[in-house]
């Protein structure tokens, strides 16, 4: 396994590559759990060279502390991508993707990036697609792979690769869970146990909706779902929605033909989680 820190060198080992073979790219912020590995195994299965990004992209995050507190750990990282085949990861610096102008780039994402995420983290979908974007025109991936744990993300990728018209397939990946039912990420290494088997319910509440947005109003799962949380001691509800697939709009009641996904954003003590469920 190669490891590029600039792009440079990056683009020389990419230029040897075969012109009939194909590049998958799976762009992390690292401290790699079973949900990035299963995303790299399914590009290793589905192209020939896999390229992996580590790189904690400051301009995503609206929160200091949260960029600063964000876990780490590049050892581990590489070990476990040269145990699962990985051919090459790029970890630049923020010099190397940025210059000197360390900047999102401001989107319209006709609606997508202002609900949900993009409401309560403003400017985060900027910083992402700016450093997406970026991180394609280095790699050129034939296909990229991305978690639907950030089901909001892959729909603003996919909206980013048809307005600029970059040639790249977006490839959805399912969700990887803790044996709780809890989604894993990187935020969960900062949680203690007690932490970790209350942020389980969150993933329970959405199982819970999907039980029951066909038989109650949508005002009244979201009272439930509110109601539920303030009895947690650790958690709070920082938004649930239910949302067309597509849009991402925010519903106030099921309509026949559409397709839904229900969205939990909540802190456990002082990390934010997030979670999504498919309500087909
Ligand atoms: P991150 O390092 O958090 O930026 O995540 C890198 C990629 O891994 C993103 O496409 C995430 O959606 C995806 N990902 C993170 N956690 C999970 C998970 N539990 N299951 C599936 N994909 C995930």
């Amino acid at each position: 396994m190669e490891v590029f820190k600039d792009v440079t060198s990056l683009q020389s080992y990419l230029k040897n590559i075969g012109k009939s073979q194909t590049i998958g790219f799976v762009p992390t912020m690292g401290a790699l759990h079973e949900g990035h590995l299963s995303i790299v195994e399914k590009a290793l299965k589905e192209n020939d060279i896999v390229v992996v990004s580590i790189y904690v992209n400051p301009t995503q995050f609206n929160n200091k502390t949260d960029l600063r507190k964000y876990p780490k750990n590049i050892r581990k990282d590489l070990s476990y991508l040269k145990n699962y085949g990985c051919h090459a990861v790029f970890t630049p610096t923020t010099e190397e993707i940025y210059n000197d102008t360390v900047a999102a780039t401001s989107f319209n994402f006709n609606g997508l990036a202002t609900v949900m995420e993009g409401k309560y983290r403003p400017g985060h979908f900027d910083g992402v697609a700016t450093v997406v974007k970026k991180l394609f025109e280095i790699v050129k991936p034939h296909n990229a792979y991305f978690g639907e744990k950030d089901y909001q993300q892959i729909r603003i990728i996919q909206q980013l690769v048809k307005q600029e018209k970059i040639a790249v397939n977006i490839i959805p990946c399912p969700i990887v869970r803790e044996p709780s039912g809890l989604a894993m990420s990187s935020r969960n290494k900062r949680l203690d146990e007690t932490q970790l088997r209350e942020a389980a319910n969150i993933f329970q509440t959405l199982i819970g909706v999907r039980l029951n947005y066909k038989s109650m109003p949508i005002a009244d799962l979201k009272e439930a779902v509110s109601k539920y949380f303030s009895k947690q001691k650790h958690l709070s509800l920082e938004y649930f929605e239910i949302a067309d697939i597509d849009t991402l709009k925010p519903a106030s009641k099921i309509e026949k033909g559409k397709k839904y996904r229900a969205f939990i954003a909540a802190y456990a003590d002082k990390v934010r989680l997030i979670d999504n469920i498919d309500l087909a």
